[in-house]
């Protein structure tokens, strides 16, 4: 199997490697978005956020607070877009689990396209069962 982010990790591919913990390490995006855009990838190859162990969920999240917090007062930002893609359809390019993490600056001149829909009149109840059926059925 052929993936970056494992040979990152295996250190077959060099790399400068910002925070790690036991579940999860940060490298800087070398194609960033904006100047300071990190990767937070889990150390086990799951494709996406659904296959992650919910054992390696809290360290993975406690990962993306702390290097979120250092790019915060590293870059004294104001804001920052913290982004995961699952499937191909989201935007997803390599098919283990990482977030973005994204400084933002004021006229950076980023911009996340939203196509505000709006709800007919029972349609939003209708979402809101489907969803709680689903959680439902998961527990
Ligand atoms: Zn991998």
């Amino acid at each position: 199997m052929d993936c970056i982010f494992c040979n990152i990790r295996d250190k077959e591919i060099p790399s400068s490697i910002l925070f790690e913990n036991e579940k999860a390490f940060a490298i800087l995006d070398i194609n960033p978005m904006n100047y300071g855009h990190v990767l937070l990838i889990s150390k086990g190859h799951y494709s996406d956020i659904l296959e992650i162990p919910e054992n390696d969920l809290k360290e993975i999240l406690s990962a993306v607070q702390l290097v979120s917090k250092a790019l915060v007062d590293a870059f004294s930002l104001e804001g920052f877009n913290l982004v995961a893609n699952k499937g191909e359809i989201a935007g997803q390019s390599i098919f283990h689990f990482h977030f973005h993490i994204i400084p933002r600056h004021k006229n950076d001149n980023i911009n996340f396209v939203r196509n505000i829909k709006k709800y007919h009149e029972n349609q939003f109840n209708k979402y809101a069962d489907q969803i709680r059926n689903a959680i439902q059925s998961l527990k």
